[in-house]
């Protein structure tokens, strides 16, 4: 076993770690150097970590002009077809799934295309929910589709998992093998996309590609783990469990903003931890206010790792404060 390994990991972790450390050392896998999606070049960087949760050997950087973190140099698309085909299952997973937790996979799914819907019930009031048509990039097993079907939304989803895709199928769903190229000449109203652009090799394309998909003022959905937000409730500001081999990209919501407006899509409300809505439009798109640079943040953010349980307490008593003071202002 590889000494680095700090984690508990299970045995089907600890035995797809080695696999990937040999693929890496062995020359396998092959890596390029990358110029960030925004269009800044490889110099315009800044380093911000080596370390991140599996222990592998890879660089993390953080753009100067958009802040947008990226692996550099990051695997090429076989060596990555290759990982998500051969390994990712066993080093993302505690279990090897089988059979009996592809439904409890599907039931997670339902619960956060609820949440979802339920928090963006601004953006849905003024639409009639039986005319849309939606389409979930990366779909999973299909529970959120099967959700916004209940709602009366008509639903398709691609996945490259061909197993999830299968079971999503056999729920009676409209689901197809693949990506961006699945369903080739329907236009949708609202495309979802959760936590899939932290995985892509060419999240640019991506969102231009599925910016074409979408109708006149259609909307996107994107949900992605934010570097900015990774405090007391997460990841107590350590950076090692946030960074993660399988996430060459880390964003905040800025540095997706500029992304999304290369494929003209304006945000329409976003947090941090990346829960956000865009919309498609034909005009030139507000990027939002410019936040401190990566490598400044994550340096505050060691500083915060000694302190963050007494801003958990101070959180959990703001927020009891904000309470009675909410009932008290009711009476
Ligand atoms: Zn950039």
């Amino acid at each position: 076993m590889k000494k680095y390994i700090k984690y508990k990991f299970t045995d089907s972790q600890v035995e797809a770690i080695n696999q990937l450390s040999n693929l890496i050392e062995n020359g396998k896998y092959t890596f390029k150097y990358q110029t960030c999606p925004c269009g800044a070049e490889i110099l315009d960087t800044e380093f911000i970590t080596n370390k991140e949760k599996f222990g592998m050997p890879i660089n993390y950087y953080g753009c100067t002009k958009c802040g947008l973190i990226r692996v550099m140099p990051n695997m090429d698309k076989k060596s990555w077809l290759d990982f998500y085909k051969n390994i990712y299952m066993y080093l993302q997973k505690k279990k090897i799934p089988s059979k009996d937790t592809y439904q409890k996979y599907f039931n997670i799914e339902i619960d956060n295309a609820k949440n979802i819907f339920k928090n963006a019930k601004s953006i849905f009031k003024s639409k009639k929910l039986s005319s849309l048509e939606l389409f979930d990039f990366g779909c999973g097993y299909g529970g959120m589709l099967s959700y916004f079907e209940t709602l009366n939304i008509k639903s398709f989803g691609c996945d490259y998992d061909d197993e999830a895709v299968k079971f999503a199928k056999e729920k009676g769903l409209t689901v197809e093998v693949g990506g961006v190229e699945t369903f080739k000449n329907k236009k949708f109203d609202i495309i979802l996309m959760s936590h899939v652009i932290e995985h892509l090799d060419n999240p640019k394309k991506t969102l231009l590609d599925l910016s074409g998909k979408l109708k006149e003022g259609g909307i996107i959905y994107i949900e992605t783990p934010g570097y900015r937000d990774i405090g007391p409730e997460r990841y107590h500001y350590n950076k090692e469990k946030y960074f993660r081999f399988y996430h060459p990209f880390c964003f905040d919501l800025y540095s997706l903003n500029v992304l999304a407006a290369k494929a003209s899509l304006e945000l329409l409300e976003g947090s941090e931890w990346i829960k956000a809505w865009y919309l498609k439009k034909n005009t030139k798109v507000n990027l939002g206010k410019k936040p401190i640079k990566p490598k400044l943040i994550m340096l505050i953010y060691s500083l915060k790792r000694i302190i963050w349980p007494i801003e958990l307490i101070f959180n959990k008593f703001k927020r009891k404060f904000l309470k009675i003071m909410f009932r008290f202002g009711k009476k």
